[in-house]
């Protein structure tokens, strides 16, 4: 049995699916995996574009907010994290809370998008939150999960921001009102050890009342 399952699950006559783990240790590597292997084969239905049976050359998801993990930015660009702060992630300061997203276009699509063909130019290093996002329906659980992962790893992407600034110095913002962050706001996570999906383990990352959902048979 695998260590994350990705299971069909009915909702209003539409298929979306639910999330099952298996394995204490399973890791966001399974989940990516598991949740990868259900799109491609399962024939679910996409909500915002039903006539579709696969996503490709469809890019209406590509074009809204799209959060980044620190794992995400290693796999696009290595260690190099103050470069890509510059080149491909947008940093949005309100306060005390920092957003990092994907930086968008002039027409407000991902800047990875290539606009002729409707689909991704980096689609094998693509971010957690791509290869996780199908628009059809799916479990609270499933939700939960994901949403949890997401905030868990930009929070540590938002913590290595912090550390590009020097001597005192505010790193790099590109958007903001009345930007005041605090590091403290953000300690570290389990995505401080490691910039393997392989090596996080998903229980670490998500909160017990989600990790219930997901080992029970609850959605
Ligand atoms: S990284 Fe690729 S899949 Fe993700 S939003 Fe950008 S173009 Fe779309
Ligand atoms: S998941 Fe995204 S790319 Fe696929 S059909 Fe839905 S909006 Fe289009």
């Amino acid at each position: 049995m695998k260590r994350v399952e990705a299971v069909p699950a009915v909702f209003k006559g539409k298929m979306g699916y639910n999330i099952k783990v298996n394995d204490p240790r399973a890791t966001l590597q399974d989940y990516i995996d598991a949740v990868e292997m259900f799109i491609s084969g399962s024939g679910c239905f996409r909500s915002r574009k039903p006539e579709l049976e696969t996503c490709y050359g469809c890019d209406l998801c590509c074009q809204e907010r799209i959060p980044v993990t620190m794992v995400d930015v290693f796999n696009l660009t290595g260690p190099n994290v103050e470069e890509a702060f510059k080149k491909f992630l947008h940093v949005y300061v309100d306060r005390r809370v920092v957003d990092i997203t994907m930086a968008l276009d002039g027409r407000g699509k991902c800047i990875f998008l290539d606009n002729t063909k409707g689909t991704c130019t980096v689609y094998n290093m693509r971010p957690l939150v791509c290869r996780t996002f199908i628009c059809c329906p799916s479990t609270g659980g499933a939700k939960k999960l994901r949403e949890e992962i997401v905030n868990t790893g930009e929070d540590e992407l938002v913590r290595s921001w912090f550390l590009t600034g020097e001597n005192g110095i505010t790193p790099i913002i590109h958007e903001g009102v009345s930007p005041s962050p605090d590091i403290s706001d953000y300690p570290p996570t389990p995505f401080a050890r490691t910039r393997d999906y392989n090596k996080i383990r998903i229980k670490d990352v998500c909160s017990p009342q989600t990790w219930k959902r997901l080992t029970t048979t609850n959605k």
